[in-house]
């Protein structure tokens, strides 16, 4: 038996100083975060962000104009294509210190990924269900969910569904998902109140009845769904992105999602934003974004752990990469790469040649346009309208 050994530590979301930990591995690092982070809400196979022509009042409004430069149904049922791309973001999480990650999206191409890899976070499966050709019914998704769940079931992975939404599910599937999925022991996610206010609609829906299981509801930005309760994964990234502007408020929040994992990285690279958004303890802050996707999902986190050799205060900025990495005690990411040698770069290369791979066999002859740069550079537009915003707010509480 080991030590780590770190002059700073969070541990289930508390900071400690001066950490002495017995591991199977022996090391000294500057700051050690346990559990890992958790990406309570990412689409492995959005290789376009749709970013073009924003920002937008609301998710509906978005999805109804956005112009793709993908065929997204294409992608999806290109089942080759769709694994590699999943593959890419499991490895991607890993290397940025995400130990757990919720994926929506094409079942069988994210199982299959899961299956391809030998070191991989926790992953939880949701099976995105839309009344649109291409995507599953929530029948289909809940029958292949219990057909994997018999085989995965095991703390590395779990299975549920992901309604799309309350108007591209339907308003049966929704009742159905949440009343007889989720007591079945099924893990229901949903996008909701994605700048439209969709508790009322959902209390309407629910005919009063109280969710009975787990309900991760992601986003969340225009009212707190907590009362009829559902959890709440936000992505202030794309909110920001999308929308300009997020939810207000860090209360009622149980966790963090990403959204476009291969496009903007997983929730450890989002730290900088989310800090900068709510502003409010680190510790409340550091405990949604590891502990409480875990929480979320109800997923073991033993032996969880990211490692860094910068400090706390540098790992918030978001910029910076672990040294190491463990998911259930077994190292998956050593000086800060795959057991396989694979670098950070390395995967970013892959991501990239994947995207651009998706353009060509895929493309939707809307539009072209490079979706990894549309969204970096809309994430930075985004991020100085609301710097400028708050300069302005600060501004005009002076005057
Ligand atoms: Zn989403």
């Amino acid at each position: 038996m080991g030590l780590l050994e770190a002059d700073q530590a969070i541990i289930y979301g508390r900071i400690v100083e001066n950490l002495r930990l017995p591991s199977p591995v022996d090391a000294y690092f500057k700051t050690i975060i346990l559990p890992g982070f958790s990406d309570a809400h990412a689409h492995p196979q959005v290789v376009d962000g749709g970013v073009v022509g924003g920002p937008w009042r609301n998710s509906y409004e978005w999805i109804e104009s956005r112009r793709l430069a993908v065929d997204e149904a294409a992608i999806r049922s290109d089942l080759d294509l769709a694994s590699r791309l999943t593959v890419a973001v499991l490895k991607r999480a890993l290397l940025e210190g995400t130990t757990l990650i919720a994926l929506t999206g094409a079942l069988e191409a994210n199982i299959r990924a899961f299956l391809m890899l030998k070191v991989r976070p926790r992953v939880v499966f949701l099976p995105t269900v839309m009344s649109k050709k291409g995507w599953p019914s929530l029948g289909q998704a809940l029958e292949a969910a219990r057909r994997v769940s018999m085989f995965l079931d095991d703390g590395s992975a779990r299975v549920g569904v992901f309604l799309h939404s309350i108007k591209y599910a339907g308003s049966d599937a929704v009742r159905e998902a949440l009343v007889s999925a989720a007591s079945k022991g099924f893990i229901v996610g949903m996008h909701l109140s994605e700048g439209v206010p969709e508790s009322g609609r959902l209390k309407v829906i629910l005919k009063g009845q109280k969710v009975p299981g787990r309900v991760v509801a992601v986003h969340c930005i225009s009212d707190d769904p907590q009362g009829l309760g559902l959890r709440c994964a936000a992505c202030p990234a794309t909110n920001l992105i999308l929308y300009r502007r997020t939810r207000k408020t860090l209360k009622g929040i149980t966790s963090f999602g990403s959204d476009w994992p291969l496009l903007i990285g997983t929730v450890p690279r989002h730290l900088g934003i989310i800090k900068g958004v709510w502003r409010r303890r680190l510790e409340e802050i550091l405990a949604k974004a590891t502990l409480g996707g875990y929480r979320d999902y109800g997923m073991p986190y033993s032996g969880d752990l990211v490692a860094f050799d910068v400090s706390l205060e540098k790992v918030l900025e978001g910029s910076a990469l672990p040294r190491l990495v463990m998911v259930g005690w077994n190292v998956v990411v050593n000086e800060g790469e795959l057991l396989d040698g694979e670098s950070y770069s390395d995967v970013l290369k892959e991501i990239r040649n994947l995207v651009f791979e998706a353009l060509e066999k895929h493309p939707s002859g809307e539009r072209v346009g490079d979706p990894l740069a549309e969204a970096e550079a809309a994430l930075h537009d985004a991020l100085l309208a609301r710097h400028q915003g708050g300069i302005a707010a600060s501004l005009s509480s002076l005057s």
